[in-house]
């Protein structure tokens, strides 16, 4: 089926169309920029940007796929979770859309889209995969029996997500907003010269917290590594600390992810989510997935990062399987779990 994804979950108004498993466009207009001197994203300004893009990069998605609006068999959308009101925009013109075509309407999860972008990459998920969600807001294990239908969390972080670690710890180096490209990008001029804390990693920890995640801790020894330094008076060795920084990070998520693969019997990881972008984190995964026998799953930098594309791929993944498109009432769900990977199905009567 020719599927027409649309993300509006955060910053990116993304619109991507799939054919099957073959990605045909990933069109994207991001409001980044504007929300870079806030030091964080805007709810209202991203509204406001959806609203203004959303036309333009559909438009331009079917024009550099070479494909008309008739053409489409179905309609994706994020529905959740995500900011309220830009949800709502992408919402509204998916249900516009599906309306105006007589097509099929599937509003689907943006978490579990994450996992479902890897299929127009490295074709169909093995049954089960293990998937590490490694994002802005979020931070878990998924073990994934079936993407379309069936999603169950083995643990997620505590306290901060992996993203957000990486956006607070970039500010107290002095790095712009969004941090985390920026720590990766300065970290490859560093040395591993700090030992920070793996948090959740403790054997006592490991009974209780065995697939959970803590981050909080971490970026707080940053700080205070950091505010000593500069009490003592002392320039900040700033890529040494983001090279330990993102050691620690990638160190307890691979080692963590592997360990579920093996007590769960999954022999395939998949990774994504904007921070599976990150260099360190997708070569120490390739190196411990390879000692331990794992097929490791990573999609190119641009579709870890949030995309029409990967809504695309879990709508015709939904199609292909047959199951229900929602009703035209479907709301948006700011805290949509992750477990439910689509939602707004009709209620039966
Ligand atoms: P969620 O998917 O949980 O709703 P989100 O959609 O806002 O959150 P994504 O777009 O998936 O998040 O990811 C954005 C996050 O990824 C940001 O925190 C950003 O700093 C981080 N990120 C992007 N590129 C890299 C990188 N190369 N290294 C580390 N982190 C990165
Ligand atoms: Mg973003
Ligand atoms: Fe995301």
């Amino acid at each position: 089926p020719l599927v027409l994804g649309i993300e509006t979950s955060c910053d990116e108004t993304g619109v991507g169309i799939v054919r099957g498993t073959d990605l045909l466009v990933d069109a994207i207009a991001s409001s980044v920029d504007e929300h870079a001197r806030f030091g964080g994203v805007v709810p209202e300004v991203a509204s406001r940007a959806h609203l203004e893009a959303m036309v333009p990069t559909i438009e331009r998605a079917c024009r550099e796929a070479g494909v008309a609006l008739s053409d489409l068999d179905g309609i994706a959308v994020t529905a959740g979770p995500g900011l309220a009101g830009a949800l709502m925009v992408g919402v509204a013109s998916a249900k516009a859309l599906s309306v105006a075509l007589g097509v099929p309407l599937y509003g689907v999860n943006h978490l579990a889209s994450h996992v479902a972008v890897d299929i127009v990459e490295h074709g169909p998920l093995p049954e089960p995969t293990m998937a590490m969600l490694v994002s802005g807001g979020h931070s878990s294990l998924l073990l994934v029996p079936d993407v379309t239908h069936d999603i169950r969390s083995l643990g997620s972080t505590i306290d901060d997500a992996a993203g957000e670690a990486f956006d607070k710890v970039a500010r107290v180096l002095g790095l712009p907003f969004p941090g985390g490209p920026h720590i990766d990008r300065v970290s490859s001029d560093g040395q591993i010269t700090i030992d920070f804390p793996r948090g959740l990693t403790s054997r006592k920890d490991m009974e209780r917290h065995r697939f959970d995640f803590s981050f909080s801790g971490l970026k707080t020894a940053v700080t205070r590594w950091v505010e000593a330094e500069q009490a003592a008076g002392r320039d900040i060795p700033v890529a040494d600390v983001a090279a330990s920084f993102q050691e620690a990070v990638t160190d307890v998520l691979t080692r963590k992810a592997v360990l579920a693969c093996r007590e769960h019997d999954v022999a395939a990881l998949q990774v994504g989510g904007g921070v599976a972008a990150n260099s360190r984190l997708r070569e120490m995964a390739r190196q411990r997935c390879e000692k331990a026998g794992i097929a490791l799953r990573v999609p190119r930098r641009n579709l870890c990062t949030d995309n029409g594309a990967m809504v695309a791929s879990l709508g015709a993944q939904l199609m292909l399987k047959g199951r229900t498109p929602s009703d035209p009432s479907l709301p948006a769900d700011s805290s949509l779990p992750v477990t439910d990977v689509r939602t707004g199905l009709p209620v039966e009567v």
